[in-house]
């Protein structure tokens, strides 16, 4: 017994100079960092036989500190798109090692700044890896003034760029952002995957369009900002997974009491002014009721919850299976099957 109890002594004692010898000497910080360096410098590169999203934005305008605003990614084979890029949403796409080597284009809901403020950092980060082609930024009319915009306000980051790094590096090109304004219906229909944009409701804020992602069997809508309506209805009928604008009204009016009670009556008429054009968790309830849906996901979180106790009370009114999303998570459905796996 006491020879054990010396050994262990002594195995601890070894473990601990080991574990001393890795965080204080410059060989051991450095054997240390070439691990995680490995990990920062890769990209999710597996292939994957059907349609898959990943979160990269699950936030409003209100504020978090673990959520980015409005993004969702879609890919299918080799296709990816971006459904906006609000602010935040660049670094979240890169922390979780997307390939943006393979963007196609960003698709726009419509121009609130919550759902454009990272375009650039997108189009930055594709252009470095990569990408063959200048970044589509894709939306309803007036998209092109976004672009050139975006465009002229970034001109000379994108010289610092090119001079910096080279044209063979970063063919000028092909980081200028390239405006291409879609009417409503089909508008892509390529190597299998077909895209439709269908109109929502965020009024007085239009057009507003919605996304619907179809791929071997398989399909995917996005909403962006809407009160639920039947055109919404319509477009999410059959859907394997929705992707879900979603307010909650208890929540809401809880801030905006607060707020007033402060006399920061600004802030609450604000708060107020949103109830009326985003989908309230009780309409999302009783969508759930009239249609077929395979998942329903909320995202586009106003607020976003901040604890267990917020959490509960945004569920209220919800389907008992609508799934809080938070960035970074990803959906995978494998073509012509009909498994949703939630990761
Ligand atoms: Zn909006
Ligand atoms: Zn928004």
């Amino acid at each position: 017994m006491k020879k054990i109890g010396i050994g262990l002594l002594a195995l601890a004692a070894l473990l601990g100079s080991a574990s001393f010898a890795l965080f204080y000497t410059h060989a051991g910080q450095d054997f240390l960092f070439s691990q995680g360096a490995a990990q920062m410098a890769s990209v999710d590169i597996e292939t994957f036989d059907g349609l898959e999203a990943m979160v990269c934005g699950s936030s409003s305008p209100l504020p978090s500190a673990t959520r980015a605003q409005a993004c969702i990614m879609v890919r299918a084979g080799e296709q990816m798109f971006v459904v906006d890029a609000g602010s935040g949403s660049a670094s979240v796409l890169a922390l979780n090692r997307v390939p943006l080597q393979h963007l196609k284009g960003v698709l726009l809901t419509h121009f609130h700044s919550d759902h454009i403020a990272d375009l650039w950092g997108v189009n930055l980060n594709s252009w470095v890896a990569g990408r063959p082609q200048p970044l589509l930024v894709i939306g309803p009319p007036g998209v092109d003034r976004v672009v050139s915009g975006a465009n002229i306000m970034y001109s000379q980051d994108h010289a610092y760029r090119v001079a910096h790094h080279g044209s063979d590096l970063l063919p000028p090109e092909l980081g200028i952002l390239r405006p291409q304004p879609i009417p409503l219906g089909l508008f892509f229909d390529y190597d299998g995957l077909a895209i439709t944009a269908f109109p929502v409701d965020h009024s007085p804020i239009e057009p507003a369009y919605g996304y619907r992602f179809e791929y071997k069997g398989r399909s995917i809508v996005i909403t962006g900002d809407t009160i639920v309506t039947d055109e919404l209805a319509a477009a999410a009928d059959g859907v394997d997974v929705l992707f879900t604008d979603a307010l909650s009204q208890d929540l809401v009016e809880g801030i905006a009491g607060a707020a007033d009670a402060m006399g920061m009556a600004n802030r609450a008429q604000v708060l107020l002014d949103v109830l009326d054009y985003h989908a309230s968790t009780e309409s999302l309830g009783e969508l759930d009721d009239r249609i077929e849906l395979g998942q329903m996901i909320l995202y586009h979180l106003v607020p976003p919850p901040l604890n267990g106790v917020t959490e509960q009370i945004f569920r209220r009114g919800l389907p008992s299976d609508a799934v809080i999303s938070y960035d970074g998570m990803r959906v995978r459905l494998p073509a012509d099957s009909e498994a949703i796996e939630i990761r």
